[in-house]
């Protein structure tokens, strides 16, 4: 057995309480030999309940105790970087719960405090630690999928009574959804991919169990390094969903059932050419697991579960997902059009924009058969009459530069019919594409992809 540790717990919290008690006692050696509550009545019931010898009525009380080495922080989230960086300074190391911090700058500055100060400092995220997603995070990079392309995380659940509070009407305190559950599944996605996030899209929901504009509910796409692209899906309003993991590469799929949870529980199954093979798994105890390695780590044999670095990615994540989440006045959100032609494109003129490029860029088109000018200023709203493009030559002269109301949508490219070619517009640019001559925009009204025929 290696040196014992004590323990401090910041926060007379649920999770404490539901997890964390037991996942500390469960390190040989180790003691919970002091809480800290801001409210001396919650923090001696707390206290008595969990056979906590001492309550200290301040963060700097339990940070003077000698006996304490190490601190667990389970406050709400607005505190976690005072909290740490004092304790940091008392010399203790830190066990943080997610989202570390409301900010970036907050949570590296708090990892750079633990840094200097010589101290272990990881975040509190339970879900690397399951022995389901360490299966997948194996056999992804085994290869037993091949090049993984895509991932689906489905953790839409219903936030019980007892933890329907803060995290519903405080944006103080880093409530909603995205700060509370799309940080583990960035998380958990970085450790099975051994990847990292790079870019985000997403849309939010206020269903109505969040109050004030906060979101309750999301989903989000996420692009990763390696090429990856994430679907998840989180809520605090959905009762009946069940969890799940998902991986699809080249050469099979990893199936991850029920594997979204706190308890050491769920299933995973590895489809590929040869059939769907159930994989075995050793459950333990998330938590327990993630301590031994925090108390391994303050012993100097090894990293801790998900270290601080860990903890500021997630957070990085999940607030690209928040940002992204939010209606941009910088255009960013794409309005979802069904009609191929007519003004307003949005994203179907977007791709056709990407292929345009592509087909330019591969010299492809003659100067006759594809002309694109770029124009400085907004682009035209021109309506389009109808939904079709009559035949006809494509116009020898350059694309009339018609007076330019506001766009609608600031930087969304968009298609609009201009008689008998169709010009296309993004920021700054417009180009003009004629038909005829072995080339023509192809399209249809009800929503389907244009594309490029030649
Ligand atoms: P709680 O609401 O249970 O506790 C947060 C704080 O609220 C406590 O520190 C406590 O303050 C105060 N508090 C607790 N109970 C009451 C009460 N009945 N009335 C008024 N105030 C109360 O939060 P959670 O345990 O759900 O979450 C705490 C942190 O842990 C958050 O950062 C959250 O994101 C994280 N978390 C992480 C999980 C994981 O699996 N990694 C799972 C769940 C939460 P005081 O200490 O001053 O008494």
């Amino acid at each position: 057995m290696g040196k014992s540790v004590g323990w401090g717990l910041i926060g007379a919290s649920t999770i404490a309480r539901e997890w964390m008690v037991d996942a500390i006692r469960a390190q040989p050696g180790n003691e919970i030999v002091a809480v800290m509550s801001s409210d001396a009545a919650r923090g001696k019931a707390f206290a008595g309940a969990n056979r906590i010898a001492t309550c200290h009525p301040s963060v700097k009380a339990l940070l003077a105790d000698t006996r304490v080495d190490a601190v667990y922080i389970s406050t709400t989230n607005e505190l976690h970087k005072s909290q740490t960086l004092a304790a940091a300074a008392a010399g203790k190391h830190v066990l943080c719960e997610k989202p570390l911090a409301l900010t970036l700058e907050d949570a590296r500055e708090m990892v750079a405090a633990c840094d200097t100060a010589g101290v272990v400092m990881a975040t509190n995220h339970h879900l690397r630690n399951a022995a389901s997603h360490r299966k997948i995070r194996e056999l992804v990079q085994a290869g037993a999928i091949g090049k993984p392309l895509f991932a689906r995380v489905f953790h839409a659940v219903h936030l019980p009574p007892h933890l329907q509070g803060w995290r519903l009407n405080k944006p103080s305190a880093g409530a909603g959804v995205i700060l509370d559950i799309t940080v583990h599944d960035a998380d958990t996605l970085r450790f099975i991919l051994g990847a990292e996030p790079v870019e985000a899209v997403a849309l939010s929901q206020q269903s109505g169990m969040a109050e004030g504009g906060l979101e309750d509910g999301v989903m989000a796409t996420l692009r990763f390094d390696n090429g990856t692209i994430a679907q998840l899906h989180d809520a605090f309003t959905v009762k009946f969903a069940g969890t799940g993991l998902e991986i699809h590469g080249l050469q099979g799929s990893i199936l991850g059932r029920d594997v979204m949870t706190q308890r050491p529980v769920g299933g995973v199954t590895l489809r590929n050419a040869q059939g769907e093979t159930d994989v075995p798994l050793d459950h333990e105890n998330l938590y327990t697991r993630a301590v031994r390695a925090f108390v391994r780590a303050i012993r100097g044999e090894g990293p801790p579960a998900a270290s601080g670095e860990d903890g500021v990615r997630s957070l990085a994540t999940a607030l690209a997902v928040l940002e992204a989440s939010v209606d941009d006045p910088r255009g960013r959100r794409y309005p979802v059009s069904v009609r191929a032609y007519g003004p307003g494109g949005g994203p179907l003129a977007d791709r056709l924009a990407g292929s345009l490029r592509q087909w330019v860029t591969a010299g492809q088109p003659s100067a006759a058969q594809l002309r694109i000018r770029a124009y400085p200023g907004p682009s035209t709203d021109d309506p389009a009459p109808d939904d079709t493009v009559p035949d006809g030559p494509a116009p020898d002269g350059p694309a009339p530069d018609d007076p330019a109301p506001d766009d609608p949508v600031p930087g969304a490219p968009r298609l609009v019919k201009q008689h008998s070619w169709l010009e296309l517009t993004w920021p700054g640019e417009r180009g003009v594409v004629g038909r005829g001559r072995g080339s023509e925009l192809a399209g249809s009204p009800d929503g389907a992809a244009p594309k490029l025929a030649r």
